[in-house]
């Protein structure tokens, strides 16, 4: 393959990978963005998805939300937002309200560190899960 046609081929699966991710809410793992993919291109492996995500994480245009022992999950919207974990099925949920800034002034002010971000996250029970729970008893 020429240098030309492996670049196109790279900016085609970057576009690909990246359309996927603004294309849904859900917070996908990595496996669901390849299966995904396939569709689209079939020959794609999970190597280059990882290492597309890799990249679109470095470049700023994704972000990636790491839940400790669990598999990470991708979110198409790299500003500051706020998400909301269910602890029955996983889903991860956008929570529309606004991110609190003042709290970052608020740790410089006290701590003298030099605050250049935060994450919050609230955790519970989703609306399927409290129905089904209901449900079941
Ligand atoms: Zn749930
Ligand atoms: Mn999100």
């Amino acid at each position: 393959m020429s240098d030309l046609a492996k670049t196109t081929r790279m900016t085609r699966q970057k576009k690909l990978i990246l359309e996927i991710l603004r294309g849904t809410n859900t917070h996908p793992t990595a496996d669901w963005v390849y299966e995904q993919a396939r569709k689209v291109i079939p020959d794609i492996s999970l190597g280059t998805i990882y290492r597309n995500l890799g990249h679109l994480k470095a470049t700023g245009e994704i972000m990636e939300l790491s839940y400790g022992s669990t598999f990470s999950r991708y979110d198409g919207n790299p500003q500051n937002h706020y998400h909301f974990v269910c602890k029955r099925c996983g889903r991860v949920l956008d929570l529309d309200l606004p991110v609190l800034n003042e709290l970052e002034e608020q740790v410089a002010r006290r701590t003298s560190l030099q605050v250049t971000g935060h994450r919050m996250e609230f955790y519970g029970y989703c609306r399927e899960c409290c129905r089904e729970e209901k449900e079941e008893s």
